[in-house]
């Protein structure tokens, strides 16, 4: 009798522990089944890259031979937007619900926390139809960054030195160019307008990271083309007044028009010299 009770007893507690090892369990990670399925996802990519001989190619066996040099495709631009929510919290959910779509290599807080949501040699789902000189498609070629802010915040101190860490660990890992760190607004004029413009641009262009102008103490030639200048830089001038304010929001902060004035000429001409 005092037998079965104590084991009632005892089945009771490791109940109890199952129940709040559970209910803690969800308290340290609500992301225990995207993580599960990024893990899956992740699998299948590698299965992929293991299959031999090549099935997706143009020749099966015998016309494949496996050549013995090669490494994996690598980002060559980082693309830095604004979130447009109220949370980090938030955005991580947006990021790990499929039927959103979208999602993004790194997500930096206001507190300066980091979360890496993709490997970098993987394509996130960031940047859209967008255009940068002659690149299209640049999910493909771009690690994608987003920084916690609802569109018109400033950005903390905290994130913008997590940014920068991040950034020059990305640039010394795959060798990125100064001019690819670029935002989402500069690939898709009209469309987005991120990072807001109290972005600091040119505090990222000190560290090399985009570039910027050295003075606009200089003389406007009288034959300048300044939407050749826009388009040098890398802008999509299809539609010449979005690519202006595209330019605007990051080179002219402080002017939220759509017209070209000759303080922003004087700003093209200094800067076509760095993208020349
Ligand atoms: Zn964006």
């Amino acid at each position: 009798m005092q037998k079965t009770l104590i084991k009632q007893k005892f089945s009771g507690i490791f109940l109890l522990i199952i129940i709040v090892e559970l209910t803690q369990g969800c308290g340290r990670n609500p992301y225990v089944s995207s993580n599960r399925a990024y893990k899956k996802q992740a699998k299948e990519f590698s299965k992929l890259l293991r299959r031999y001989p090549l099935q997706d190619s143009v020749s099966n066996e015998p016309y494949f031979v496996g050549t013995t040099n090669f490494s994996m495709r690598r980002p060559n631009y980082v693309i830095i937007h604004h979130t447009a929510q109220n949370s980090c919290e938030q955005t991580l959910k947006t990021f790990t619900q499929p039927h959103t779509q979208v999602s993004s290599h790194y997500v930096i807080c206001k507190d300066g926390t980091v979360y890496h949501m993709l490997n970098d040699l993987l394509r996130g789902h960031h940047a859209g139809v967008g255009k940068w000189g002659s690149a299209t498609d640049l999910n493909s070629s771009s690690i994608g960054i987003e920084i916690d802010n609802n569109g018109t915040e400033v950005f903390t101190e905290a994130q913008i030195i997590s940014l920068l860490d991040v950034l020059q660990r990305l640039k010394k890992t795959f060798n990125i160019p100064v001019g690819n760190f670029i935002g989402h607004a500069d690939i898709a004029p009209g469309r987005k307008v991120d990072p807001n413009r109290n972005f600091p641009w040119q505090r990222l262009s000190e560290q090399g990271f985009g570039y910027w102008y050295d003075t606009t103490n200089v003389a406007v030639p009288p034959d300048f083309n300044a939407v050749q200048a826009l388009r040098l830089i890398g802008y999509d001038t299809k539609n010449e007044v979005q690519a202006i304010q595209s330019f605007k929001l990051h080179f002219v902060q402080s002017d939220s028009s759509m017209l070209l004035t000759d303080a922003d000429k004087k700003i093209l001409v200094e800067l076509i010299k760095k993208y020349q």
